[in-house]
């Protein structure tokens, strides 16, 4: 389903001379990397060598592990650039194509009384939202799409940590309509933008209405969180060492506010935020996370206690306020 572009990474990895290629690929598209990388290795002539290691996101570029080995170029698959680096990165967005019409179909009786729409997607389906608009603007609806920029650089590209562009539509549109597999955007749209969503799946080409009742749910559960992080005395502040989720100097600060406030609070700086890496840490009562806010909105299996993300904190301290974060920029 996934466009490789296996014949733009082969002209790139020639055009660049390299001879040692760290090929970077999400745990969906590895079930074929033994086989792209036995084409890249016979088209290039170059060493192919796969990263084994996480690819949640841009913001997990294999940086360190290109460095132990030694490679001269990354070929980044699954998501759109988000940093500057200094060894060279060709990213493939592997976009997936879908029938248009039959998903918009499926669509419209979760959008009845929509008038105009706000589109988005994740990155492998930002490439249809013109197609989608021309379909939903034949049924008498106005579309509009946010304009792409930094770390979502397609129009009406949206990533679990970034909805900014969508955002910027919000005051404009009677509900999103969101493109892509999960509920972890769409509930994260619905969370930063406080408007209706519906979700269209294109992997089973279905459709359906995010329910409020998630919503509030979720909002309920961020809640207690927050109130149960307030009363801990000693905190864990996770620091993640993936190269776009690194937030030391933020962590830093949050250990400094915290004792200010009487409390005790130490950095935990690690690669990924996991059930053994943070539950051996039992003195914690609670944690904050500056990573990647799914850790916490999403939680670690079997760590019961609270994770708060940056904004969180920010409200457990009283530095913002619930009602002027929740529905607005939550996810910031
Ligand atoms: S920080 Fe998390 S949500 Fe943001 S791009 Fe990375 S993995 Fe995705």
């Amino acid at each position: 389903m996934y466009k490789m572009e296996t014949e733009r990474v082969t002209q790139e990895i020639r055009r660049r001379g390299a001879k040692r290629v760290l090929v970077q690929l999400p745990d969906g598209l590895r079930p074929a990397a033994l086989t792209l990388a036995e084409t890249l290795k016979e088209t290039t002539g170059a060493e192919i060598i796969l990263s084994g290691d996480s690819c949640y996101g841009a913001c997990d570029l294999s940086l360190n592990q290109a460095d132990a080995i030694g490679a001269d170029l990354i070929i980044h698959y699954g998501h759109s650039p988000m940093m500057k680096t200094e060894i060279p990165v060709v990213y493939v967005e592997a976009h997936i194509d879908f029938p248009v019409k039959p998903l918009v179909d499926e669509l419209l009786p979760h959008i009845e009384g929509w008038s105009t729409v706000g589109l988005t997607a994740t990155v492998q389906h930002a490439h249809k939202l013109a197609e989608v608009a021309e379909a939903l603007e034949s049924t008498g609806r106005r579309c509009l799409t946010g304009k792409g920029r930094g770390s979502t650089p397609h129009d009406g590209q949206i990533l679990g940590c970034d909805y900014a562009s969508a955002a910027t539509i919000a005051d404009d549109i009677d509900g999103y309509v969101y493109i892509g597999a999960g509920r972890f955007h769409p509930l994260g749209l619905g969370i930063s933008t406080g408007k209706p969503i519906a979700m269209a799946n294109p992997y089973l080409m279905t459709a359906d209405r995010l329910n409020d009742k998630d919503v509030m749910r979720l909002a309920m559960k961020r809640m207690a969180a927050i109130t149960a992080a307030k009363e801990a005395s000693r905190y864990g502040v996770i620091v993640s060492l993936k190269p776009g989720q690194y937030r030391l100097e933020a962590a830093r600060a949050l250990v400094s506010r915290l004792e200010k406030m009487g409390k005790r609070a130490t950095v935990i700086c690690l690669d990924e935020a996991g059930t053994i890496s943070l539950g051996n840490f039992t003195e914690a009562e609670a944690f904050i996370d500056t990573a990647c806010p799914r850790i916490a909105v999403d939680g670690v299996a079997d760590i019961s206690k609270p994770i708060l993300t940056t904004v969180e904190t920010q409200v457990m301290l009283g530095d913002r306020k619930w009602e002027d974060v929740w529905g607005s920029s939550y996810l910031d």
